[in-house]
């Protein structure tokens, strides 16, 4: 007996692969780590939870559920609120250094030319997560005025693509997940239910839940179409004709061109939705 218990205190911890494993399973949703947060305030009640996330009783249920099983949170004594664990506090503080990270990036001026004022190339801040492009002369110190925001689809790997390329399959990512946020009412970044508002030249949205805050222009040429030619030509600007009637429906008419003002596309996009409804090309 004695010496069960020796040998029980010699045995040394090994490094449990599989439990981290697991609880990073139950991190590897954006609403669970949305849902984290929100408890680690104070604690939650599930009607709480059900307003701040605009989730189903049914979702929530599903992704609480799992966050308990993994050991981040608990319930009460009267199994009513909702509070963070102990470790659930760590591995808050683990995401939050992380944080820190994900604002690290480097700076690359590409071969393209400004698409806005054709005028200058313009620069990408690259990190693994994403891409912010702006342009020296009309958009500010790295894009304060305007810039255009990318998620980077190829992560650490991107040191080893050509810049165009990265810059093109990084648009058509992008342009991809905003457009099925924008179909599912969701927030592009902690998937909570968002009422995006569409203007006549603009659709925007603001996430109650996180903050995050996103405005597409309508009245431009649609990204994955920009990304063809941009790439291709190098130097293309986008030129606004105005609105115009095309088949029945209010229309942006939306022109590319090319460095010595030949047209290279026309956009017909609907008012207020941002449909392409017709397009024209010059080869
Ligand atoms: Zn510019
Ligand atoms: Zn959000």
């Amino acid at each position: 007996m004695k010496e069960e218990i020796n040998l029980g205190r010699k045995t040394e911890l090994i490094f449990p692969y599989s439990i981290y494993a697991n609880i990073f399973k139950g991190l590897s949703h954006p609403t669970r780590i949305l849902l984290l947060r929100l408890i680690s305030e104070g604690g939650k009640y599930f009607k709480e939870l059900l307003e701040l996330t605009r989730l189903s009783p049914a979702a929530l249920n599903f992704h609480i559920d799992i966050l308990k099983t993994v050991g981040l949170v608990r319930q009460d004594a009267e199994r009513a609120k909702y509070l963070i664990t102990d470790l659930g506090i760590r591995f808050l503080d683990i995401l939050a250094y992380l944080n820190t990270k994900l604002e690290e990036f480097e700076t690359r001026e590409l071969d393209l030319y400004c698409y806005k004022c054709g005028e200058a190339k313009m620069y990408a801040d690259i990190s693994p997560f994403y891409i912010r492009l702006w342009c020296p002369r009309c958009g500010g110190d790295h894009g304060d005025i305007w810039g255009l925001f990318l998620l980077n689809k190829f992560g650490a790997d991107w040191i080893h693509k050509d810049l165009g390329f990265l810059v093109k399959e990084c648009i058509e990512y992008s342009f991809e997940k905003t457009g099925e946020s924008l179909r599912n009412s969701r927030c592009l970044n902690c998937s909570a239910k968002i009422k995006y508002k569409y203007f006549e030249d603009k659709i925007v949205g603001e996430c109650k839940v996180c903050g995050f805050k996103v405005s597409l222009q309508i009245n431009d040429i649609s990204l994955d179409r920009l990304a063809e030619y941009w790439v291709r030509y190098r130097r293309v600007k986008e030129v606004l004709k105005g609105k115009v009637k095309h088949r029945g429906r209010d229309c942006w008419k939306v022109f590319l061109i090319d460095s010595e003002g030949r047209v290279k596309l026309t956009q017909y996009i609907e008012v207020g939705t941002g449909q392409v409804i017709d397009e024209e090309t010059y080869e």
